[in-house]
């Protein structure tokens, strides 16, 4: 016998319909044949499951694996910030992992710059441009790591936790999207690491490095740091105070980071 037709509707709060393409739209009605995973219907549509951290069905929550009938209507809730965690309704319905503040990612091969500006913020952050989206995940798993990425791909594998579909296609709206959504705004560390290679920075007593210091900066400057892990040389330069100007601005009007 072949499966019968059937056709479900989606309502998506929030920021969820920018993900589902240019219209938009809050509402869908979705035919599927036969039945299908709530899972598999919201990510034909361009949600992946890292996105949704509560579904409705008739006012009752319901899993990912649940199976829709013809006619159910569901309605869709994104991922708070992790700011809000504590405050959510049905607090025990929720199926993002908690705690939802975290601050160990891996970024996809498209996100270097993202990944830069993490590091620079103090956020253990992995990041290879040769890398696989199967290499990713595993990254992720052997590390408890969040995957940030613009990939849906990626995302919809079932072994990825934690992670993030990063909306943004510019670096600081990029960085403060993962600031928000993981609870970060308060835990920013500016040059607590090397945005090279993701090593931790520790202050160097100037004769050490003497002589890897340029001689105009040598003369004026007394405060140096080496990348524990390249042994990249750093320092409070021109482009620190550029670097420092942008992070205010990343930071500004995010809540909770006021008075910075
Ligand atoms: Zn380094």
């Amino acid at each position: 016998m072949e499966a019968a037709l059937i056709a479900v509707s989606l309502h998506l709060l929030d920021d969820l319909p920018e993900l589902t393409g240019p219209a938009r739209l809050r509402d869908h009605v979705v035919g599927l044949s036969g039945t299908a995973a709530v899972k598999d219907t919201l990510e034909a549509l361009g949600i992946p499951h890292t996105e949704v951290d509560l579904l409705l069905l008739g006012g009752q929550p319901i899993g990912f694996g649940h199976h829709l009938a013809d006619g159910d209507r569901v309605e869709v809730h994104p991922v708070p910030p992790a700011a809000q965690e504590g405050r959510e309704e049905m607090p025990e319905a929720r199926l993002q992992p908690r705690p939802l503040a975290w601050d160990r990612f891996v970024c996809d091969r498209h996100l270097g710059r993202l990944a830069r500006m993490l590091r620079t913020l103090g956020f253990d952050t992995l990041y290879r441009n040769d890398w696989t989206e199967a290499q990713i995940v595993a990254a992720a798993r052997h590390g408890d790591r969040a995957v940030l990425t613009g990939s849906r791909a990626l995302l919809k594998r079932r072994t990825v936790e934690r992670g993030r579909l990063i909306r943004s296609d510019f670096a600081d709206e990029q960085t403060r999207e993962v600031l928000q959504r993981f609870g970060l705004v308060r835990r920013v560390r500016p040059f607590a690491r090397c945005n090279l290679c993701n090593g931790e920075l520790r202050p160097v007593p100037k004769q050490e490095v003497e002589a890897r210091i340029p001689p105009r900066t040598r003369a004026w400057l007394d405060e140096y740091f080496v990348c524990s892990s390249c042994d990249h040389l750093y320092w409070d330069g021109t482009h620190v105070e550029r670097m420092r100007a942008r992070i205010d601005a990343i930071l500004a009007g995010l809540p909770g980071a006021g008075g910075r």
